[in-house]
């Protein structure tokens, strides 16, 4: 598969990395800090661009050959909605993604049709988990007393 991977911060180096891993994907990482590539690493076999998600040019560079699947992963909503909006309508990219840390957007985001990950909801999700198990021991504690 071609993947285009927009942001190469935290999280885009490392889904960079671990799908990298397959041969048969192609990847692209495009980040407008040349720095962030360090994150990959000397044995990143991908390719990297330094380019902008705001800016249509990046994306003439990167389209050419149709991706199979785009991920706006920078750490900005708005880049990231743009970037899978012009992705998913202009150059008709099946699978589109965006990180978007606003719940309230990334629900109406998924409404137009764009897949998002909102980090805000899994983190909200995974406290309330794990306050529940601490209140299960906890009561299991009170039962063994
Ligand atoms: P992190 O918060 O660690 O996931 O990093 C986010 C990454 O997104 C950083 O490496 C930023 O340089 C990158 N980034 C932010 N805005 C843009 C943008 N408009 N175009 C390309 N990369 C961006």
């Amino acid at each position: 598969m071609k993947i285009v991977i927009l942001g190469c911060g935290r999280l885009g180096s490392r889904v960079a990395l671990k799908l990298g891993k397959d041969e048969n994907n192609q990847i692209i990482v495009i980040d407008k800090n040349p720095d962030a590539f360090i994150l990959l690493g000397k044995d990143f076999k991908g390719k990297i661009l330094e380019g902008d998600g705001a800016n249509m040019e990046t994306y003439i560079k990167i389209m050419t050959e149709k991706p199979d699947v785009f991920l706006a992963l920078t750490n900005s909503d708005n880049t990231n909605i743009m970037a899978a909006e012009i992705a998913k309508q202009k150059y008709k990219v099946e699978k589109t993604i965006a990180k978007v840390y606003d719940p309230i957007r990334a629900r109406a985001f998924e409404e137009l049709g764009i897949e998002t990950i909102c980090p805000t909801l899994l983190c909200e999700k995974k406290i309330n988990k794990m306050i529940e198990k601490a209140k299960v021991k906890e009561s299991e504690s009170d039962e063994d007393a």
